[in-house]
């Protein structure tokens, strides 16, 4: 079959959640047994996200092969099970950055170089780049921002040439909104009427509407919908809220987007997608009635998009230990010696989180001290798990002055310090230790048990490390380094063997958790924490 391409773009406002959509769609169209990947283009000048603050654009998600991307990308993770990479993310930075490379290497030959078609055409080459491995018959293409915006009009000039190219291999769908008036006790369908006309004017007629509401549609609505934009009256579908993002594939599928996206590429369904395991997943989530109670120790708390794919993996091992999550955000900065006890009592496991920086880090330590002494399961994650180190050394070993020369260059007791091949580095975008990096795990330790396995392989995103020279001190002291990268001997993993569930990674194992494959140590933390809750509650 050849590789069909589906455009998803966005109108009214931002946040519809295009990448859920996008997501759901592929998600579907894989249960049908398709091979297919998700890609994402953002109209903005930075390289990648990596050097955007989180109350720029969340969290930082990194793929397997290092690359620092959109959490648009996780979620295509967690709904298809299939591995992206650095070519499933592109910016315009990227675009042009492409573009001025070949102008300065005489790649143009005396051309003036030009938005069309110089920069379309690397646009477009980009969207065919997966569908030209051979390897699937899907690429959908979510192209970031909102219609009318004026950086992304490149991006939509290219889908109006491809449409053109493609032909029947490719598709159009437009995500807008129908917001409803309380006031007047009305959806009102004229911000979608606007939409689909400012994507007319650029040339792109869509062939699907995926409207997000928060009240149902009526028929009625929906095909006069159809009727001022164009589009089929069955091709018009609504996505209306719903309890949980692993939903609105059943939603889709509900309203046939699957069949309806195949019929219009040419392809006849057959059957009906195996949404068994899926479906297993939400039976699961729906018939839970007791709660895992996690608090999450950052400090992005009024930003929960800063933890995304954390969240979303204590969803996925809450959710198949047939728990509801209760995840608490406590903000690090707020936590102090005096208020620690009340903030984290009614908790049944901590999460500290990563970051970079010294604000909110002593919050941190407070949270650590207390887990440890009252020997609460706890998992520090990449700079949580160095923060565990630092407050190993300051309370146990006794190294008043413990930091990480990320907080305190200067510190005389620099557990925590920067990598070797860190120090000749100045530029700050994508030089991190970035992707999967291999780990062994020590025999009998609670993380090769949480793993089932001693070598494995987790991403990373980070640029100080464990410091060896204090690695024998801390095992005498009952910190044990219980995983390593086999070629460098960095540390990965550490842990008191002696306490419930006290473990700390230098890895960040929140990007490899999907539903169909949920990650092995996220669910033995839950696990450890469901225990001790119970324990708690004297059951
Ligand atoms: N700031 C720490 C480092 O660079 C931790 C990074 C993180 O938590 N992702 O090593």
């Amino acid at each position: 079959m050849e590789t069909k391409y589906i455009f998803v773009t966005g109108g009214v406002v931002s946040s519809l959640g295009k990448g859920i959509i996008s997501s759901s769609l592929a998600c579907l169209l894989k249960a049908r047994g398709y091979r297919v990947t998700i890609q994402k283009f953002d109209p903005y000048i930075n390289i990648d996200p990596g050097t955007l603050n989180p109350y720029e654009h969340g969290e930082c998600y990194v793929t397997v092969d290092g690359h620092e991307a959109d959490l648009d990308l996780g979620h295509y993770e967690r709904f298809t099970n299939v591995p992206t990479t650095r070519a499933n993310n592109v910016t315009t930075g990227r675009i042009y950055q492409s573009v001025i490379d070949k102008e300065r290497r005489g790649d143009y030959l005396g051309k003036t170089v030009q938005i069309v078609p110089h920069i379309t055409d690397e646009i477009k080459r980009n969207v065919k780049y997966l569908g030209n491995t051979g390897n699937f018959d899907f690429i959908i293409t979510e192209i970031g921002g909102t219609v009318g915006d004026i950086e992304s009009l490149p991006f939509l000039e290219s889908v109006r040439q491809l449409r053109w190219e493609l032909g029947q291999n490719s598709l159009c769908i437009h995500l807008t909104y129908v917001p409803y008036i309380a006031a007047a006790k009305e959806l009102k369908t004229k911000p979608t009427q606007h939409s689909v006309k400012s994507l007319q004017e650029v040339g792109i007629q869509p062939d699907i509407l995926v409207l997000r509401t928060e009240k149902d549609i009526p028929a009625e609505m929906r095909r006069k919908i159809a009727l001022f934009c164009n589009v089929a009256p069955d091709s018009v579908i609504q996505s209306i809220d719903v309890n949980s993002i692993y939903k609105v594939p059943l939603t889709m599928h509900g309203q046939h987007l699957d069949e309806i996206v195949l019929r219009k590429t040419g392809v006849t369904p057959e059957g009906e997608p195996d949404l068994g395991r899926w479906l297993e997943f939400i039976e699961k989530m729906d018939s839970a009635t007791e709660t895992v109670n996690i608090g999450l120790v950052g400090k992005y708390v009024e930003l929960q998009d800063a933890y995304k794919s954390i969240s979303e993996s204590l969803f996925h091992a809450a959710t198949n230990a047939r728990r509801k999550l209760n995840l608490v955000y406590i903000h690090s900065e707020k936590l102090t010696d005096a208020n620690v006890a009340e903030k984290l009592a009614g908790m049944d496991g901590i999460i500290i989180a990563p970051g970079f920086g010294q604000r909110g880090i002593e919050g941190k330590f407070v949270a650590l001290k207390w887990c440890r002494e009252n020997d609460v399961p706890t998992f520090g994650i990449c700079l949580g798990m160095q923060c565990m180190v630092i407050e190993f050394a300051r309370n146990v070993l006794g190294l008043e002055d413990a930091n990480s020369t990320e907080m305190n260059p200067k510190t005389t007791q620099n557990v925590i310090d920067l990598m070797e091949e860190q120090k000749s580095i100045s530029n700050l975008g994508g030089t991190m230790r970035l992707g999967a990096y291999e780990c062994e795990l020590r025999p009998g330790s609670k993380a090769a048990e949480a793993y089932g396995a001693t070598t494995i392989s987790e991403r990373h995103r980070h640029r100080f490390e464990f410091n060896n020279d204090f690695r024998s001190r801390f095992e005498e002291a009952g910190m044990a380094c219980v995983g390593e990268n086999p070629a460098t001997k960095l540390v990965e993993v550490v842990e008191i063997p002696g306490k419930r569930w006290f473990i700390g990674t230098q890895y960040h194992p929140e990007y490899s958790s999907t539903v169909l494959s949920p990650n092995p140590i996220f669910a033995s933390f839950i696990k450890a924490a469901i225990a001790y809750g119970e324990e708690k509650a004297g059951k």
